[in-house]
């Protein structure tokens, strides 16, 4: 049966053609948060395949910067630490890091050190997944930090991308196009 939470979403997520650039199609979640209703019941989909897919998760991971919206609001909901995933030099403190390849050039994402620990099972969250290479850098992180990854999870998935060919961890993804 059709999940009329999940048409509601879809609905809500505003399109913008050739932002920021030309030939991006972006896909807007501030819409959705907009909207407290459809918001809550975002939340509530993804709590609701967190706890089924992986109950025994103990963090949830969050990638700058709106996998911070809805990570924070999940891992309230969960009673379990919100871990942030930043871009080089924003987190205090000492750091991990990972580069990851971008259309042009190198990027560079940081957590701090002590914020996973050995063998703590995480799920990492982002509001959308294009091309991957943000959520497979994310894993190579919390993986190269003695984090075991259960499950990636994102709000919306850009089909034609196949950016989950990236990476193999278990993946969800709330709205697909
Ligand atoms: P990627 O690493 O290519 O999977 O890109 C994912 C990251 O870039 C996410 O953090 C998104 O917020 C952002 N992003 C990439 N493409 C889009 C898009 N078409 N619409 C909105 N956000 C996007």
């Amino acid at each position: 049966m059709a999940d009329e939470r999940i048409e509601e979403i879809t609905k809500k997520i505003a399109t913008y053609p050739d932002f920021p650039k030309p030939g991006i199609s972006f896909k807007d979640i501030f819409s959705v948060l907009l909207e407290p209703r459809v918001f809550r019941n975002l939340m509530a989909v993804l709590e609701e395949r967190v706890r089924r897919v992986c109950p025994g998760v103990q963090a949830v991971v969050g990638l700058e910067s709106r996998g911070f919206l809805i990570g924070t609001p999940l891992a309230l909901a969960l009673d379990i630490p919100f871990v942030p995933i930043r871009k080089k030099g924003k987190l205090p403190g000492k750091v991990k890091q990972v580069s990851y390849t971008l259309e042009y050039g190198t990027d560079v994402f940081e957590a701090q050190e002590s914020s996973i620990k050995k063998g703590q099972k995480v799920v990492i969250l982002d509001d959308l997944l294009a091309t991957g290479g943000s959520m497979k850098a994310a894993c190579d992180l919390v993986t190269a930090m003695g984090g075991e990854v259960l499950l990636c999870l994102v709000c919306i998935e850009l089909l034609d991308l196949k950016g989950c060919e990236k990476f193999s961890h278990p993946f969800d993804a709330v709205v697909k196009f």
